[in-house]
C-alpha cells in the first residue's frame, strides 16, 4: 500500500506514520527525518537543505525529488510523510508511482501553534512527542531508545509561522488536486490520538 499523509505541519503525520510504521508494518519515508539525518551528518545534501529549514521554507523541489525517487525507487509499500509539498512534487510523484491513498489531516490553527510549540522529538530514532499531550514517560527522555529529547529549531515560534504560511501557499493545492483524482480523504484531528488512528485505518480500508 502507498499512502501520503497530507496536513499543515503540527497536524500529527509524523506521529500517525510513526503509529502505522510500527502497527501495521507499513514503512515511514520522512523527508524533514532524512533532511535532519544529513543535517546531522554534514553530508553536502545537509548542508544545502539547512540553510533552507532553519527558517522554515521548504528546500529546493528538485532536491527533495532527487532524495524521493532514490528512496523508493525499490519499494511497493509506505507512507510518505511530508512530501509531496508542492505541485511540482506532486507531479513528479504521479510520474514515478500510483498512490492508492492521500489522507489529509485537518486541525484549527489554533491547535497546530498548540501542538508544534509542545513537540519535542527524539534526535536519535524519531519519536515524537509532546509536553503536555503525549509526555515520555520520564520528562526529557526517549521512552524507546532513552536518549534525550530536543525541541527542533523549526518548532520555536517565527519559524512556525513561517512554515504555516508556507503550507497555506505551496502545499495546501495539494489538496484540491487529489480530491480531483478521487484518492484524498479527510481526517479530522481534533480528537484523541486512538481515534484518529482508527479513522486513518478505515480510510485506507
Ligand atoms: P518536516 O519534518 O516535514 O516538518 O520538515 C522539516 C523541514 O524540512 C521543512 O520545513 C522543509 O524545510 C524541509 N522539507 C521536508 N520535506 C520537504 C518537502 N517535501 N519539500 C521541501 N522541503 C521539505
Amino acid at each position: 500500500m502507498k499512502l501520503v499523509f497530507l496536513g499543515p505541519p503540527g497536524v500529527g503525520k509524523g506521529t500517525l506514520a510513526n503509529m502505522f510504521e510500527e502497527r501495521n508494518n507499513i514503512p515511514k519515508i520522512s523527508t524533514g527525518d532524512l533532511f535532519r539525518e544529513n543535517v546531522k551528518n554534514k553530508t553536502e545534501l545537509g548542508k544545502e537543505a539547512e540553510k533552507y529549514m532553519n527558517s522554515g521554507k521548504l528546500v529546493p523541489d528538485e532536491v527533495v525529488i532527487g532524495m524521493v525517487r532514490e528512496k523508493i525507487k525499490n519499494m511497493d509499500s509506505y507512507i510518505l510523510d511530508g512530501f509531496p509539498r508542492t505541485i511540482p512534487q506532486a507531479e513528479a510523484l504521479d510520474n514515478i508511482t500510483i498512490i492508492d491513498r492521500v489522507i489529509n489531516y485537518t486541525a484549527t490553527d489554533k491547535t497546530i501553534i498548540e501542538r508544534l510549540s509542545g513537540r519535542r522529538t527524539c534526535p536519535k530514532c524519531n519519536a515524537i512527542y509532546h509536553t503536555k499531550n503525549i509526555p515520555p514517560k520520564k520528562q526529557g527522555v526517549c521512552d524507546k531508545c532513552g536518549s534525550a529529547l530536543i525541541q527542533r529549531d523549526d518548532d520555536k515560534p517565527e519559524a512556525i509561522k513561517k512554515r504555516l504560511k508556507v503550507y497555506k501557499q505551496q502545499t495546501e493545492p495539494l489538496i484540491k488536486l487529489y480530491k480531483q483524482k478521487g484518492i484524498l480523504v479527510d481526517v479530522d484531528t481534533e480528537k484523541p490520538l486512538e481515534k484518529i488512528y482508527e479513522a486513518t485505518l478505515k480510510a485506507i480500508k
